[in-house]
């Protein structure tokens, strides 16, 4: 078994194309075959090399690896459309040559009038074939008129069934696939005809793609059937699966322009690439009916195409951060460290070179502590960032602040210095148990307050937010000095 993925470079690659990835790699790891990226590229007007760049990036920070391809290389190369100009005019003079393909002179006036005349008959409008078969002399006569003929490959008039590997059977009636162009007036191969030539001589076997792609089908199928005439490829056609739509958050199909289908946002928000990953195979796939997380060795292992269902899928971006957040408890405490570094460093909490050795420790102390709290990486780091920013880079949310810090809270934050300054002057350990036992003696026995009450003030002046980390446990990390320091911050702050 061999599949493919075969993008073409525009824009910024979005969840649509990430998920047919996912899929086309799956079924090929799942049956123990091998699995192609090439790169669709013959587009020069629309393709550009940072969007080339972007997809090698993120297929390698998926974790989606290829066996033979663009970067890697392989028997079959080269991977990319822009450099294979020679295979595709090889191939079609080798259609023309059998007669499979011919050159076809039309204007684009002269199509537009028999097509409307066809439309007002009620007459099928595709091409209606009138230079399938020119005479040398006839074609001789319009290249005269300095004509450019485009190439179109002649459709046999039949039906076109086969059975797809998600939606069965599917027919088109020999009415709805007319001669088509593979290669423009100007010599430019089009899609139709480099995308299944390369999928014959890259030997693919099962091609997975979206469900837009469905009306070529029966078009790409006529050319293996041509292709296995004149020898190019393996004399096979594949077998087709296309995938469902993935629908947006209003009921249209989710678009390059929604915010949530730019796979270039989901690294910086704090994905993991497994999160993300199992969130998309739910987009048309499940493990089981009860059963939304799983790993990618699991994925692997279940995966089958026809258990694909072919309705559109919903993308839920709230699911996908959920799922997520299930993956980081997956993680291993020393796991999830390493996976919280580049996100400092992001954040400017570490140098760009890593952590030094106490901030190493330091997260590896802390990150325990944030390590259920979380959907998102950034989190951690906007939970911790108290603990790791510079004192004098310090600020307490200013929201969190007009809640927490108004002279009630402030009266509580004084009685929280003076427990914490006599906790620190006697021998006592300053411990998460002992920094807890002096706080609940002064605020809940000493001023009568509830434990919400008491604390959501210390909280805000220590950690600057009201979502953090444990409080006695954040105390006793930051340390008596700078603890101290920050709840003087905030008596000074509020008296002027
Ligand atoms: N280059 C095509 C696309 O990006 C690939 C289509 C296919 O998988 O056959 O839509």
């Amino acid at each position: 078994m061999v599949t493919r993925f075969c993008p073409s470079p525009t824009g910024n690659p979005h969840v649509g194309m990430a998920r047919t990835a996912l899929f086309s790699w799956a079924y090929a790891r799942h049956h123990g075959g091998r699995f192609v990226f090439r790169i669709e590229d013959t587009d020069a007007s629309r393709d550009t090399q940072e969007s080339y760049d972007l997809l090698v990036d993120v297929m390698r920070w998926l974790g989606l690896d290829w066996d033979e391809g663009v970067e890697v290389g392989g028997p079959n190369g080269p991977y990319r459309q822009s450099e294979r100009a020679d295979v595709y005019a090889d191939v079609v003079q080798r259609l023309i040559d059998a007669g499979f393909a011919y050159k076809a002179y039309d204007t684009a006036e002269e199509l537009e009038e028999r097509r409307n005349a066809a439309r007002a008959e009620g007459r099928p409008s595709g091409y209606d074939g009138l230079h399938r078969d020119l005479t040398p002399e006839q074609q001789a006569a319009f290249e005269a008129e300095g004509r450019a003929p485009v190439i179109r490959f002649k459709m046999p008039a039949k039906d076109w069934t086969f059975t797809d590997l998600v939606r069965g059977e599917i027919t088109f009636g020999a009415e709805n696939v007319q001669d088509f162009v593979i290669v423009r007036a100007n010599g430019q191969p089009l899609y139709t005809l480099t995308n299944p030539t390369d999928d014959a001589l890259m030997g693919i076997t099962h091609v997975l793609r979206g469900e837009d792609l469905l009306s070529s089908t029966p078009r790409q199928i006529a050319l293996y059937e041509a292709f296995a005439e004149i020898g190019v490829g393996g004399g096979f056609t594949p077998e087709f699966g296309h995938l469902p739509f993935v629908m947006g958050s209003g009921n249209a199909k989710l678009s390059k322009r929604d915010p949530e289908s730019n796979l270039l946002d989901y690294r910086p928000k704090g994905f993991l690439p497994e999160g993300l990953l199992n969130y998309m195979a739910l987009l048309g796939w499940s493990i089981a009916d009860d059963r939304d997380v799983f790993t990618i060795p699991e994925m692997v292992e279940a995966f089958e195409i026809g258990d694909v269902n072919g309705n559109p899928a919903r993308f839920d971006l709230k699911k996908c951060e959920a799922i997520n957040g299930d993956h980081i408890r997956l993680l291993s405490e020393p796991e999830l460290v390493e996976r919280l570094v580049p996100y400092f460093v992001d954040a400017g909490l570490f140098a760009p070179e890593g952590p030094t050795v106490d901030q190493r420790a330091l997260l590896e102390a802390t990150a325990p502590l944030v390590h259920t709290r979380m959907a998102l990486l950034t989190e951690a780091v906007e939970m911790l960032r108290f603990l790791f920013v510079d004192d004098a880079d310090f600020v307490v949310d200013p929201e969190d602040a007009a809640k927490q810090l108004d002279a009630g809270g402030l009266d509580v934050v004084r009685a929280a210095r003076q427990a914490l300054q006599e906790l620190h002057a006697s021998a006592a350990e300053w411990s998460t148990a002992g920094i807890e036992g002096a706080l609940r003696a002064a605020l809940v026995d000493g001023l009568g307050l509830k434990p919400r009450l008491a604390f959501g003030p210390v909280r805000v002046a220590v950690t600057g937010s009201r979502v953090s980390p444990p409080l006695f446990e954040s105390i006793e990390l930051l340390g008596h000095a700078r603890t101290v320091a920050r709840l003087d911050a905030a008596l000074a702050g509020a008296g002027g």
